[in-house]
Order: structure tokens, then C-alpha cells, then sequence
């Protein structure tokens, strides 16, 4: 892990893979270079993906493990990377004799989705969401395509992997959330990932002098929205965790003296249940169409995106617990807050999570951190669960 954190890291600081970069492609020739001593087999795809085969010889399932080596800007040293080292550990004691069937490491390109848009991007391709031609057009800010950057850097493979489907997908992650560090828990057993919805919503009113209109004459944009914004901030006090969020807010034309003709702001909001979630929105757009009858403002609601919470297999969830159990971690149960190359899996096989505690719940950031005797306890709680689901 020490020696991958110091790839693409130029200063002392963060870390710098953004994917389909030179320090992104140093990082899978370096995770390359570590399946090869475990003695699997290696394939690449036409995107990059990563994939290293160990056959047991036994009849069994085929278990897949790992997570992804790209970054965001300045980012740290564990999210992604745990996932892949320790798949690679998995590999390593799996080729020298343990197991039943075909195990396979790997890292997907591009989960963070930074430079190039979707994220999850290399999970999205390996199940078949994605086409290789249409992924090769994407553009990053500055123009450059995905299928330039692979030219580039001899980045893609011609390997196939439709012989090899995964039974089950199983990833360790760092929890990037505070809770199981606040809990005093080693292990997070991961039982899904919790949908989102974004929205725009739009006030507009009309402009005018600060000092000379009358208040009871105004149509103020940006007093609309910062009523509306507080009756919306109270819907998490009354739906049993739900988490909103308003995150832009944009007022026009934004100056001091002038009364605002429009203001513009985001809203995220995030529950692992599908109907509490559904039942959120009706909410927000009831709050919406109570605060233009009140305000006299018009305000119009768009939605952004739409994202199911996922719900993980039962198999790969007792597994992990069993595991976590046995070896004597302290464990609990827990909802994934943000998105996982696993949830894009669970589309075609089980699949489940592992989670070690993030101190102080960051990352993103340089400042990410987790102790080794926590690095090391997941490690082993997912060779454990790999094991226990080969096994059968
Ligand atoms: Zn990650």
C-alpha cells in the first residue's frame, strides 16, 4: 500500500491518479506487477480493467474481488487502493492451495468519474452498460477523448473476459463516513448503498431597487428560495433518515442594492429505501408548489439524476458477518453512503462490501486515514468471506 500511495503523489501531500493519466497507468502496471508474483493469470480489456485469474483446479464458483487504483484531485491513499492490494493478498493465498474454483482480482478503471464522466466507469463497462465505442468518445474539459488517452498510453488490452462471468463480487472499502470509527467497530458489514435523487429548482421574481421598493411590492427571488430551502431542510426531521442537501445556491444578478430576479439552487437527497425516497420527492415538490403560492415568485423544480438504492445478496452479506464474527472483530451492520464499482456488480451476481473505519470519517483528501491493525483485520475478513463463499 506504501508503495502504491507513492505513485502519482508529487509532493507531500494528496494524490494525483486521476484516471486515464500517466500516474493512473503506473499505478495498474505496479498492481500488474504484483498479480504476476501471485502467479495469476493477467488480462486486460478494452477499456483498461484489470484482471487477475487464479484457477484452484477445483470444481466451484467463480468469486471476483477488488475495487479501483484511480483518485480524484488530491486525494488519499486508501480509498480504492485497499480494495486491489488486498484482492492481490486474496490471490496470493488462494494460488498457494486455499479455495474451490476460480478466483479474480480486479481493478476497474475510473470509479471516481473525475476527468471523464460517468463515474464507476470500468464496472459500468464490465457488465455491459456501457459500449467500448461510446465510452471511447467521451471527452474530458479540456477535449481530449478516452480513446486518445488509451492510444496514448498503450492503457487497453484486447483480453475478453465473457468465458469468466463472476457467481459472486465481493470489495473492501475504507467507510469514508465517521460511523464506524464513532461505534468503536473494526467491520462494516455493508448490506446496500443508498439511493439519491438530485434537483434544480428555480425561483425567479423580478429586480429592483433595495432601498426604494416596498417590501409588501417585492417578488424576491432569493427570499423565496431561502424559505423554501428552510421548509426543506426540516424534511430529514420528519423522514427517519433521510439527508438533504442544498449544496449551490446561485442568486442573479447577485449584488448587494438589488433585489434578486432569480435564484437558483441544488438539492440532494439520499435514503436506502425506495419508497421513503419516492415519498421524499413528493414531499419536495409539494414544498415547491407551497412556497410559489406564497412567495408570488414562479419556481419550477428540474431533476439532475435518479439513482436506486441497491440492496446487497444475503449469501455475500452472512458470509462477511460470519467472517467478522469468527474472527472475533467487532462488527455491524451498515448502509453504504456513497457509490461502489459493487453496486454496479450486484447488477449481474451477488455482491456484497466490506467496510474499516475512516478516522474522522475523510477522505478525498490527504488526510485520509486508517490504522494498519484496521487494513490488516479487513484483509483478512474478506480472504475469509472469499474463502467461505468458494467453499460453498
Ligand atoms: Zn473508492
Amino acid at each position: 500500500m506504501k508503495d502504491l500511495a507513492g505513485i502519482g503523489s508529487p509532493k507531500d501531500g494528496g494524490i494525483w491518479r486521476l484516471a486515464f493519466t500517466d500516474a493512473d497507468l503506473e499505478a495498474r502496471t505496479f498492481v500488474e506487477g504484483c498479480l504476476r508474483e501471485t502467479g495469476a493469470e493477467i488480462r486486460i480489456d478494452p477499456l483498461g480493467n484489470l484482471f487477475g485469474i487464479v484457477e484452484t483446479g477445483r470444481p466451484g464458483p467463480v468469486v471476483m474481488s477488488g475495487s479501483h487504483t484511480d483518485t480524484v484531485a488530491d486525494g488519499g491513499r486508501f480509498d480504492g487502493s485497499l480494495g486491489v492490494m488486498a484482492a492481490i493478498e486474496a490471490a496470493d493465498a488462494i494460488s498457494s492451495g486455499k479455495g474451490c474454483g476460480t478466483f479474480i482480482a480486479v481493478d476497474f478503471v475510473n470509479e471516481e468519474g473525475v476527468r471523464f464522466m460517468p463515474d464507476m466507469m470500468g464496472s459500468l463497462f464490465f457488465t455491459g452498460r456501457l459500449e467500448i465505442g461510446e465510452v471511447r468518445s467521451i471527452r474530458d474539459a479540456a477535449g481530449t477523448s478516452i480513446g486518445e488517452e488509451l492510444n496514448r498510453l498503450g492503457y487497453a488490452g484486447t483480453d475478453s473476459m465473457s468465458d469468466l462471468r463472476p457467481d459472486f463480487f465481493i470489495e473492501l472499502h475504507i467507510e469514508q463516513g465517521p460511523i464506524l470509527e464513532t461505534t468503536d467497530h473494526t467491520i462494516g458489514v455493508v448490506t446496500g448503498v443508498q439511493g439519491l435523487k438530485w434537483f434544480e429548482i428555480t425561483c425567479s421574481g423580478t429586480s429592483n431597487h433595495a432601498g426604494t421598493t416596498p417590501m409588501q411590492n417585492r417578488r424576491d427571488a432569493v427570499r423565496a428560495a431561502s424559505r423554501l430551502m428552510d421548509h426543506l431542510h426540516q424534511l430529514p426531521d420528519e423522514m427517519d433518515g433521510v439527508r438533504l442537501t442544498v449544496g449551490s445556491v446561485h442568486a442573479r444578478p447577485n449584488l448587494i442594492n438589488v433585489i434578486a430576479e432569480r435564484c437558483v439552487f441544488t438539492v440532494d437527497v439520499r435514503h436506502p429505501n425506495p419508497e421513503v425516497l419516492s415519498d421524499a420527492e413528493r414531499h419536495i415538490r409539494a414544498r415547491v408548489r407551497a412556497a410559489e403560492a406564497e412567495s408570488g415568485c414562479d419556481i419550477s423544480i428540474r431533476a439532475l439524476a435518479d439513482a436506486e438504492p441497491v440492496e446487497f445478496d444475503r449469501r455475500v452479506v452472512e458470509a462477511v458477518a460470519r467472517t467478522a464474527d469468527e474472527s472475533g472483530f467487532p462488527a455491524r451492520r451498515m448502509i453504504s453512503g456513497a457509490g461502489h464499482d459493487a453496486q454496479i456488480l450486484n447488477s449481474v451476481c451477488p455482491s456484497g462490501m466490506i467496510f474499516i473505519p475512516s478516522r474522522g470519517g475523510i477522505s478525498h483528501s490527504p488526510d485520509e486515514f486508517s490504522t494498519d491493525d484496521d487494513l490488516v483485520a479487513g484483509a483478512n475478513v474478506l480472504l475469509g468471506s472469499i474463502l467461505a463463499l468458494m467453499d460453498g
